[in-house]
């Protein structure tokens, strides 16, 4: 028995040790799983900062971006239908309260949405709408200002964006004047020759000279030789102007011939000419007089769409205002 006992006893002592071994062995795994979950824990919610702060940059960029018409590279300037339109009203609204600004700019042009438009007109009395492409060049483009500005009378600049760093005094005169600035393309590109890219990309760098030539983008795009496809007819997101009278004034270069086309206008006429030839300058002085005493009001192709009703559509193609 007493073997037994002492046996009984070692065997106790040797159980005690055990379990004290195994109760350590386990207080030490549990110390360790506690260790791993505050490290995984710890890693986890660092992660989780990182992409959080990550994702508010990414956010805060492209805030940036829009607020600075940044890729919207085709919706160029339409003033109307604009995503960026809460924060041009902004930029519009502060313009608005700088004196300078106002008197710099034509007065319905900072209102932002209205910047084509001029009030006063009267949509009851016949239209016309001159338009000149291929420009600016000062020799031609500031004879045709200054008669446009002796009538009070308006046209439509369809500038080719290479030449208006060169001749951007014109783009400034012919918007302070009340005209409008719109697009011919950057490098009188035919749009339907050339990759979405490409096309995006020509009216990108447009819409860059005209606003750093004024502090506005272009509405308008007249396609080069008038060639128009389905690309662009689902790319472009400003619409697309043709011509109802073309006056042929680059082939004839002969005013007479030029005065000649314009003999049967009609009210919303859409006139193509190019402020390129000294011809075309003066066959506009011996035009513009003709028309006003007929009774027409010689207006923007804002206005024109505007004081006729017609909600221009981006991709679309308009040759008249009727
Ligand atoms: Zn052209």
């Amino acid at each position: 028995m007493g073997y037994r006992k002492k046996d009984s006893k070692n065997q106790n002592d040797i159980f005690a040790q055990e379990s004290y071994r195994v109760r350590s062995l386990m207080s030490q795994r549990k110390r360790k799983n506690e260790l791993k979950a505050r490290i995984i824990l710890f890693g986890t919610g660092l992660v989780l900062v990182v992409v959080l702060t990550i994702l508010a940059f990414k956010l805060a960029g492209l805030n940036k971006n829009n607020n600075g018409n940044g890729d919207n590279v085709v919706e160029a300037g339409a003033p109307s239908d604009n995503k960026n339109e809460t924060a041009n009203k902004e930029k519009n609204e502060k313009q608005e309260q700088s004196d300078d600004q106002k008197e710099a700019v034509n007065t319905v042009a900072a209102k932002g949405k209205k910047r084509w438009l001029r009030d006063g007109l009267d949509s009851s009395k016949p239209m016309v709408a001159l338009t000149f492409d291929d420009g600016p060049y000062t020799p031609v483009t500031s004879k045709i200002l200054k008669v446009l500005k002796k009538y009070d009378a308006c046209a439509t600049f369809f500038v080719v964006g290479s030449r208006v760093p060169t001749y951007e005094d014109m783009v400034k005169q012919a918007y302070e004047q009340g005209n409008e600035i719109a697009t011919h393309t950057y490098n009188h590109t035919n749009l339907t020759q050339v990759t979405t890219k490409q096309m995006k990309e020509e009216l990108r760098k447009s819409r860059d000279v005209i606003k750093d030539a004024i502090e506005c983008s272009f509405s308008n795009l007249r396609p080069p030789g008038g060639n128009i496809n389905d690309n662009m007819r689902n790319n472009i997101k400003v619409p697309m102007i043709y011509w109802s009278v073309d006056t042929e004034d680059w082939k004839s270069r002969d005013a007479k011939s030029v005065l000649k086309e314009c003999k049967v206008i009609q009210d919303g006429d859409i006139v193509l000419m190019h402020d390129l030839y000294p011809s075309t300058a003066e066959a506009v002085q011996k035009l513009v007089p003709r028309l006003i005493k007929q009774g027409y009001q010689l207006v923007t192709i804002d206005e024109l769409f505007y004081y006729k009703g017609i909600k221009a559509e981006a991709g679309k193609v308009y040759m008249s205002g009727r």
